[in-house]
């Protein structure tokens, strides 16, 4: 490809509306422009890396055995009613209507349309495994839209979805996908973790992210120091906290006048917070009230709780007047004298904590000398706070550190949720007919290239790792002008074609300048510079983007040359 064929319309400005890196760039470097809220045009050099992604995951998914399909986009609300999720995915589905009334989404995900598609088709054991994906854009009417290809409404992503004849088959597709994974994001030249993660709406029992590292990510994650656990915030597990041995004290009521947060109480008492006892209340979509008592520097871990009430999808702040007619007060909450029947949820290092200090249900007042193992009456116990630096890793005990990312991918196990609920069944090897177990498996292809951009920039802009760099190498003839270094730079440039570089050749006649000012912006691996000096003594300039470094090779060297730099980057 030549320059001044190619259309990537750089700017020198930083666009005013893009919030992170990764985005400011990809518009400056002409490789990507903005369509409407959450959705954008992908412009040659954009699409060129996109494609570079693509095909790094077809590879790996092919060696895993994969097969690729193409589904339609959009999909039948009937699927959705037979998996239950036509009601619970909520407003981030786009819905339509066609011109007979029917209703329609456009896919978030394809679970449902590949279980109806194999339910028809999959009869035996002997076709399992199965493993079919596509790499195709799907639409989210995401809350909040935001650092472009990051939080987008349409977007591409791969999906992969297994079919086993029983939890053996499936766990070993899992890990087939787990390693073709690690596999991708490897060869794709970044620095992620697999986390562990909770498997949300979609159900099933397993599941892991694939995070890159680095601060501009939304994921938050737990970290061991010593061991390899990770997990998301809302998945580390979290072991009760000991307290100090003490002696139980008689519960006592004490006036506090004003401390309706945690913070006062802890002045107002003199207290320290590892001894206060903090409340949250919620309220599930069915307008359930649900208490949760956590440690007062502690919080409380959303997802967790959501997993203790069978069935609820979303929480709210509960407001003011629930909380009252269960006998509770707003500020100032205990559970001890809420109304039976009440959903009241104690955080396991709760339950161990000794002469604590909690609300009395009554405005100004709370109670001393708390022993929740003495006191507390019909509540839950479970794991329900948010771990936080520190925390001790559930494997090893050694202190966890949180970290940020950007989650890349996920894969799950799905067991038979869809394949039960839709009638997708096989006749195993004694012809009794079974559910299909399943597993899935999705990567944001838009959101890879943008973490790989919030990895790798500098002051200048993007660098590229050469295995998804729209151009592995460039070719800059300092006058593009002149003849004689025109042609040898296209002898150059068609050398390295020749010889399986992706290059592209910078013949347009700018300043050079303005050319290698574009080259570092868009961030091409390697450069190589023509000049009077290769046409007089034959000196021809290597310079690697990444560490900045200058070599001077010969007509005869640099070829090998730049495959060695390319392979090593
Ligand atoms: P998130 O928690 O960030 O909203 P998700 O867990 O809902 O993502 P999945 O259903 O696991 O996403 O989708 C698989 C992959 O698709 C994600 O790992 C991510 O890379 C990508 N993805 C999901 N939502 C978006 C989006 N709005 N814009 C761009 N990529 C997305
Ligand atoms: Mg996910």
């Amino acid at each position: 490809m030549r320059a001044t064929n190619l259309y990537a319309p750089t700017l020198r400005q930083t666009p005013a509306d893009a919030e992170i890196l990764s985005h400011q760039l990809m518009l400056r470097a002409g490789m990507m422009r903005k369509s409407a809220n959450g959705m954008y045009h992908f412009l040659p050099l954009g699409w060129r890396t996109i494609r570079k992604i693509e095909q790094i995951i077809r590879e790996e998914m092919d060696a895993a055995g994969g097969q690729e399909i193409c589904m339609p986009i959009l999909q039948p609300a009937e699927y959705w009613e037979e998996s239950g999720r036509w009601a619970a995915y909520g407003a981030e589905m786009m819905r339509m209507k066609d011109r007979h009334g029917h209703e329609y989404c456009l896919g978030p995900t394809h679970e449902e349309m590949i279980t109806a598609l194999v339910r028809d088709e999959v009869r035996s054991y002997k076709q399992l495994p199965l493993m079919l994906y596509q790499i195709q854009d799907k639409f989210r009417d995401e809350r909040r839209p935001r650092f472009g290809l990051m939080r987008s409404r349409e977007f591409i992503m791969k999906d992969l979805y297994s079919f086993d004849k029983d939890v053996e088959g499936m766990n070993l597709s899992y890990q087939k996908m787990y390693d073709a994974y690690d596999a991708i994001f490897t060869r794709c030249g970044l620095e992620f973790r697999p986390v562990e993660a909770d498997n949300g709406a979609i159900g099933g029992a397993h599941s892991h992210e694939f995070t890159v590292l680095t601060d501009a990510g939304e994921s938050s994650i737990a970290c061991c120091t010593e061991c390899d656990y990770a997990a998301s915030d809302e998945k580390a597990e979290l072991a009760p906290l000991e307290a100090p041995e003490e002696d139980m004290q008689a519960l006592e009521k004490v006036a506090t006048p004003g401390t309706n947060t945690i913070d006062s109480l802890v002045e107002f008492l003199g207290v320290p917070i590892e001894k206060t006892i903090k409340a949250v209340a919620y309220e599930t979509e069915s307008n359930e009230l649900v208490l949760v008592f956590v440690r007062g520097d502690h919080d409380v871990n959303e997802v967790k709780v959501l997993h203790q009430l069978e069935g609820a999808l979303e929480l709210r702040m509960a407001d003011e007047e629930s909380i009252r007619s269960a006998g509770g007060c707003p500020g100032f909450m205990s559970p001890i004298g809420i109304k039976a029947g009440t959903r009241i949820l104690v955080d396991a290092t709760v339950m161990k904590m000794r002469n604590a200090v909690s609300g009395a249900n009554e405005v100004d007042f709370h109670y001393k000398n708390v022993n929740p193992e003495r006191d507390f009456k019909e509540v839950r116990v479970a794991d329900l706070r948010l771990v936080k630096d520190g925390d001790p890793c559930p494997r090893c005990g050694a202190p966890m550190k949180m970290t940020r990312g950007i989650e890349a991918g996920q894969v799950f196990t799905l067991g038979t949720k869809y394949s039960a609920a839709m009638g997708a069944t096989f006749l195993d090897e004694q012809g009794k007919e079974k559910p299909l177990v399943m597993g899935c498996y999705g990567i944001g292809v838009g959101r890879t290239m943008a973490a790989a951009i919030e990895q790798h920039h500098d002051e200048n802009g993007i660098i590229w790792p050469p295995s998804i760099a729209p151009f592995e190498v460039v070719v800059v003839p300092i006058q593009a002008k002149n003849p004689e270094q025109l042609r040898y730079a296209e002898t150059v440039y068609e050398e390295l074609k020749t010889s399986g570089v992706d290059a592209l050749l910078d013949d347009r006649t700018e300043r050079a300048g303005v050319k290698f000012k574009d080259c570092d912006l868009i961030g091409y691996p390697v450069r190589i510079t023509i000049g009077p000096k290769t046409l007089e003594e034959g000196d021809i300039e290597v310079k690697v983007r990444k560490s900045g470094e200058v070599f001077h090779d010969t007509k005869e060297n640099y070829l090998a040359h730049v495959k060695e730099l390319l392979g090593s980057l």
